[in-house]
């Protein structure tokens, strides 16, 4: 197994990333069944952002204690992405509420009572 498919796997080993996982690809399909008329499958545009953001999440070096995203003090995204995801967020966001309640609620909570951490130290530091 290779360094990146066990970042990869943490986010089924891991049940903070795994549900953060879950709630991104809830709202990226919901995005893209009414923006890209899509049903079971993703578009191409919205399947390689799901894979992005799916890495960015594996690697985040938060690990369990990250906060939401968009409190976040690094913002590892590039410029596009992170556009990109902030109108997913702001589109799927309210909706998820009528089609993934549980997440929806997990995810409000977590908005309001986890505090962005400094960010982690370079592991390379002071060596
Ligand atoms: S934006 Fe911040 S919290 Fe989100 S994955 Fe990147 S480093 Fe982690
Ligand atoms: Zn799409």
């Amino acid at each position: 197994m290779t360094t990146s498919d066990d970042r990869l796997a943490r986010l089924t080993t891991d049940p903070v990333l795994r549900e953060e996982a879950d709630t991104l690809q809830a709202m990226v399909s919901l995005y893209c069944q009414h923006h890209h008329g899509t049903s079971d499958q993703r578009c191409p545009q919205c399947e390689a952002f799901l894979n992005y953001a799916l890495k960015r999440l594996a690697c985040c070096p938060y690990g369990a204690q990250k906060p939401v995203c968009a409190k976040c003090r690094i913002h590892c995204y590039r410029q596009a992405e992170k556009d990109l995801a902030r109108n997913i967020m702001r589109w799927s966001g309210p909706r998820l509420t009528f089609t993934h309640p549980m997440l929806t609620l997990k995810h409000l909570v977590k908005s309001f009572t986890v505090t962005p951490p400094q960010k982690p130290k370079n592991r390379n530091q002071g060596k």
